[in-house]
């Protein structure tokens, strides 16, 4: 080999290492850790997400078995007056949700709470406790021939954490894609004057007004003990994915959730393509046995997930826009070529449309539900190994905005469609799911598209991505300029910046947080700055802008010794950005 074609060679050895690790799969897997490790039993804590991003302490942890043991659990801390959060089997949030703040708070986990309590077959009502996972939610469900209608598309959320952030699928029909709209009871305790034993149990029905703030909650309330959920009777669906052209997504955006009741959309901008996902309910007499296996939620052997975090690592560091558009394309594509994970049969996929029953079709999660294997295999996060570390921006804009926020963006992209191959994590592209107006006081006051941004974050903090400006420049006029709303469970310090101001029910749901914990012992640093209460999430230092922690006004807050200063956007000229002196 010349030397020409050696080096050549090397370059693109990242580029088949990203293509390689989407493609060797295995059965076996490592299930993600508790995200509650002690020192000593169950004092002396730590609790983290799923990602390892956050790190908190906690002075001891309990793991109720039954709603007693869960009044109890309360009762205990706030005889004290004790700071507590709840945590969940796998804790995926990426914001420090589950931290209860100081040395001295308490963990009150639901790894134990989750069984089916009862099964109302006739009335399509289910009742399930509130760490049950959603794979066992959807499965418990289908075998009492019933569908949840809609939910994330991952599996491994509990229904308690998934409430708890406005977790959601797609859809504009009925009422909407987020699993809070189909809650019509739950329980949850509460702190209670020592007059009633420190801790109460509060019932409310579908009508009981303070649903609308425990549907949607970010765990400030109470702890939810159970939560009863209107289902369906089990129905199938048929999907097809069709790529076409972007120059109409701007004018397609609203149309298509009316067209399709789990419609959704993938842009890939540096492609100039979106991948429509065409998914209707189709009558159960249709043939077909279709199976969603996500491959990004599938058990990755740590070896390649290692090699392709190493790979993406050069490809960030030490690359060419053509070696990471090479990248973005191989990835793409073979995600494309095998169908995103779906197979016809639950074995090989045969082509389109992939027809199946609701509980195989609206969420995956395989990687979270195999037997230990000794980390030979895990999720392709998993904080254990050197796996893959990304962000993830998620935000939802008014369906009425949404075509000129596209349009916006569309501009960006054709200044270089380059810088997007970095820019944004190709696999997963710029996703949009479609989110119904909620009477949910932290819910969406209208209906709205949801976006995700998945992208690369070093492990070393402060370090630049490369073409980071352009998401950061998209999240900016996404929140300033079209009054995006941020996902709870997402985003980075920046997206919560006044958020709470823009929910036309703040004041409601802060009044209902009163009475049910008036010394706010479910409330922590964090969520009193989230919710305007105390302070702003925001967090000024040198490199803050780099990390998410501020929008940068100065130079020192990107990396400026890295060549990185803060610079206009580029379409939306208020938002500020860090950007590669040379680039800019
Ligand atoms: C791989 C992956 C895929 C995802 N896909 C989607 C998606 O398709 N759609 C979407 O909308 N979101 C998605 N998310 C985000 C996810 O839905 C939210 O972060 C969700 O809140 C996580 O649920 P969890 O069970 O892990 O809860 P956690 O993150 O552990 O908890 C979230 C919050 O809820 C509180 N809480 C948990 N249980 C209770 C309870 N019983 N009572 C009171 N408070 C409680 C916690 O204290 C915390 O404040 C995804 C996240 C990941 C990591």
């Amino acid at each position: 080999m010349s030397q020409g074609q050696e080096r050549r060679s090397e370059k693109l050895l990242p580029v088949a290492l990203l293509g390689l690790g989407i493609l060797l799969q295995l059965a076996g897997c490592s299930p993600p850790p508790d995200p509650v490790v002690c020192t000593h039993g169950t004092s002396n804590c730590t609790v983290t997400n799923t990602y390892g991003f956050f790190l908190c302490p906690a002075a001891n942890v309990t793991y109720p078995r039954t709603e007693k043991e869960l009044v109890a659990a309360v009762a205990a801390v706030a005889a004290v007056k004790r700071k507590v959060k709840v945590a969940t089997k796998h804790s995926h949030s990426i914001p420090k949700l589950a931290c209860p703040g100081g040395h001295d708070g308490t963990i009150i986990s639901t790894a134990r709470l989750n069984r089916t309590v009862r099964v109302d077959a006739e009335k399509r009502l289910m009742t399930v406790e509130s760490g049950m996972l959603l794979r066992d939610l959807i499965e418990a469900a289908a075998a009492e021939g019933l569908s949840l209608p809609h939910s994330p598309y991952w599996s491994g959320l509990t229904i308690g954490g998934l409430l708890a952030t406005g977790a959601h699928g797609s859809s504009l029909w009925g009422k909407g894609g987020a699993v809070h709209e189909y809650v019509v009871g739950l329980r949850i305790v509460t702190p209670a004057p020592a007059s009633q034993g420190f801790a109460v149990v509060r019932e409310l029905g579908a009508h009981h007004p303070d649903l609308d703030a425990a549907k949607v909650s970010i765990g400030v309330l109470g702890v939810i003990s159970q939560v009863t959920l209107a289902l369906q009777s089990l129905f199938k669906r048929s999907v097809t994915f069709v790529k076409r052209d972007d120059s109409d997504f701007a004018d397609r955006v609203a149309m298509w959730g009316r067209l399709h009741e789990f419609g959704d959309m993938i842009w890939l901008p540096q492609q100039g393509k979106v991948v429509y996902r065409q998914d209707d309910r189709v009558d159960v007499s249709t043939p077909g046995d279709g199976l969603n296996d996500m491959f990004l939620f599938r058990a990755n052997p740590t070896r390649a997930t290692i090699a392709a975090r190493a790979a993406e690592e050069l490809l960030q560091e030490n690359s060419t826009d053509t070696a990471r558009c090479a990248a973005a394309q191989l990835q793409a594509d073979t995600l494309e070529r095998l169908a995103y994970g779906f197979t016809n049969d639950g074995a090989s996929f045969t082509g389109y449309p992939v027809v199946g029953y609701q509980h195989r079709i609206q969420a995956s999660g395989t990687c979270v539900d195999s037997p230990e294997d000794g980390l030979r295999s895990a999720c392709g996060w998993d904080p254990w190994i050197p796996s893959s570390f990304n962000d993830n921006s998620g935000f939802s804009v008014a369906l009425s905005k949404a075509p000129a926020f596209i349009a916006d963006m569309q501009r960006l992209r054709d200044l270089n469609p380059a810088v997007f191959c970095a820019g944004v994590d190709p696999r997963i592209g710029v996703a949009f799911r479609y989110i119904k107006a909620s009477s949910a006081y932290l819910g969406k006051a209208e209906d709205s598209i949801a976006i995700d941004i998945v992208y690369y974050r070093s492990h070393t903090a402060g370090m630049p991505r490369v073409h980071a400006d352009v998401v950061d420049e998209i999240e900016q006029m996404a929140l300033r300029k079209y009054d995006a709303l941020p996902h709870w469970g997402k985003n980075r310090n920046i997206a919560f910046n006044g958020a709470i101001s823009k929910y036309p029910k703040a004041n409601e749901f802060l009044m209902v947080k009163d009475r049910y914990d008036p010394d706010g012992l479910f409330s922590s640093e964090w969520s009193d700055q989230v919710l305007g209460i105390n302070g702003s999430p925001n967090i000024t230092k040198e490199h803050c802008a780099i990390e998410g922690l501020c929008v940068c006004s100065k130079d020192s807050h990107c990396a400026p010794e890295q060549g990185y200063f803060c610079r206009p956007g580029k379409v939306y000229a208020k938002a500020r950005v860090c950007s590669f002196g040379k680039d800019y």
